[in-house]
């Protein structure tokens, strides 16, 4: 069994939907999962229909309508009959979602937000399903929720892992070509969860590692894992082999290529991952697995920009304790923010995050009852791995430097 997952700029356009059939052909789709992200960037754009009806804005049909004439261009290009079921299929996705708005009176934002994304994946995946099968690859569609369990944390579902395992074990034939989708699972009263941003990665994993697969393999627009993100870096280099240790550094710290949770699972069982390009198939790529080397031996860099750096000392110069760091970790969690690096003294403490659900007002009002602030935003937050005094100077050079921090393999630098 392989599984694969393709991404949302893989089946960006019909071309991208081609070009997927085009590398199953040539790699081979017996014995294999594909597992397929919503096409494109219309996450982001359900993101702003989500938006829209909660804020009650006039503008909830024509965003509604930007993701319908999208979708509606790709099946124009793939099915030339406009009489095909799949035309059908799609429209009714679209009453699911006017239905849903219709009878909804929750006003859990991460409620709605969990219902509502998924039907970017939903419809990829049966336009992709029906696209094969017109070709005549010949495949199963699966709904992923039927599978992968969560509890109802929305918009960052837990896996309930001996539930996913148990259903994947009795329901999946392992013998065809099933096309499913990535990022969602259902809660156990089976409404929709999602795994977090970004998370088709991480379905792949869970679906290797409870199918006991030979191989993981995520089709990218990048030849495999560089050593740097090539649209801020120049001349970043192709990794041929990483450890999954590496990976996981790699990923926690923001190389965005993959979803950070997607290696423990494949680690735990020695499942190989391969990262490949989805336009040169045939080439070797990254290969993600116990014990390699990094090869070549280069600098890794990484960077997140729009970070936030909040920098806190006490306001009666007493020292900042373990107390007062369990209280701002409390509040950090509280607002869902994503802690990069934290640095402290005696009197100051300093936490470089993410203000993923833009609570970063209502954080900051706290912490101001009991300390002295100063924050700045939209700072970048660089980390190098396996860094030398050239690469850290290439980081700096030119930038105001807010924070820096060194262990032996990695470090830390925050410019603004
Ligand atoms: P997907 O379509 O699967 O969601 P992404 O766009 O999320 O794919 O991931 C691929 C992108 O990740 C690349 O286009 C590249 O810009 C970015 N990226 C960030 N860090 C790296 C890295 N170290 N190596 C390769 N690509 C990287
Ligand atoms: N479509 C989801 C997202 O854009 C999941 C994924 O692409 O992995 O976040
Ligand atoms: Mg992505």
């Amino acid at each position: 069994m392989q599984v694969f997952k393709f991404g949302g700029a893989s089946v960006k356009n019909a071309e991208g939907v081609k070009n997927l059939a085009a590398v199953l052909q040539q790699v081979g789709y017996e014995n294999t999962l594909v597992v397929v992200s919503a096409m494109g960037k219309t996450t982001n754009a359900l993101e702003i229909v989500i938006k829209n009806y909660f804020d009650n804005k006039p503008e909830l049909q024509s965003s509604i309508q930007d993701v319908k004439k999208y979708h509606n261009e790709i099946l124009l290009d793939l099915f030339e009959n406009t009489h095909h079921p799949i035309f059908k299929d799609i429209a009714s996705v679209f009453k699911d979602l006017d239905s849903f708005f219709g009878r909804n009176k929750s006003p859990d934002y991460n409620f709605v937000y969990d219902q509502v994304i998924g039907f970017g994946e939903l419809m990829s995946t049966t336009i992709i399903s029906r696209y094969l099968n017109h070709i005549g690859f010949e495949n199963k569609w699966l709904d992923v929720r039927e599978f992968i369990k969560t509890d109802d944390y929305y918009r960052r579902a837990n896996v309930n892992w001996e539930q996913t395992q148990s259903r994947i074990k009795a329901n999946f034939n392992t013998k065809i070509l099933n096309i499913t989708q990535g990022f969602l699972g259902s809660d156990a009263n089976n409404f929709t969860t999602t795994l977090g941003r970004e998370g088709s990665d991480y379905t792949a994993a869970i679906f290797a590692y409870c199918l006991n697969a030979e191989s993981a393999t995520i089709w990218k627009d990048v030849p495999g894992v560089l050593n740097a993100d090539p649209r801020y870096f120049e001349n970043a280099r192709l990794l041929n082999s990483i450890s999954y240790r590496e990976a996981i550094e790699l990923a926690f710290y923001g190389a965005s290529v993959i979803h950070p949770k997607t290696l423990q699972p494949l680690q735990q069982k020695e499942i190989p991952l391969f990262v490949k390009s989805f336009l040169e198939p045939e080439n070797a790529g990254t290969r993600v697995g116990k014990g390699m080397k990094i090869e070549p031996n280069v600098p890794c860099f990484i960077v997140k920009k729009d970070q936030v750096l909040v920098s806190l000392s006490s306001l009666d110069f007493s020292y900042i304790v373990e107390e007062n760091i369990s209280e701002i970790f409390k509040l950090l969690h509280h607002y869902k923010m994503k802690v990069d690096v934290i640095q402290n003294s005696a009197i100051s403490f300093s936490v470089c995050f993410e203000n993923t659900y833009s609570n970063l007002e209502r954080l900051l009002q706290h912490l101001k009852a009991k300390f002295k602030v100063t924050s700045y935003e939209n700072v970048s937050l660089y980390t190098v791995r396996h860094y030398n005094e050239q690469a850290i100077s290439s980081v700096e050079t030119g930038k105001e430097l807010l924070l820096k921090q060194l262990t032996q393999e990695t470090i830390q630098i925050v410019t603004k």
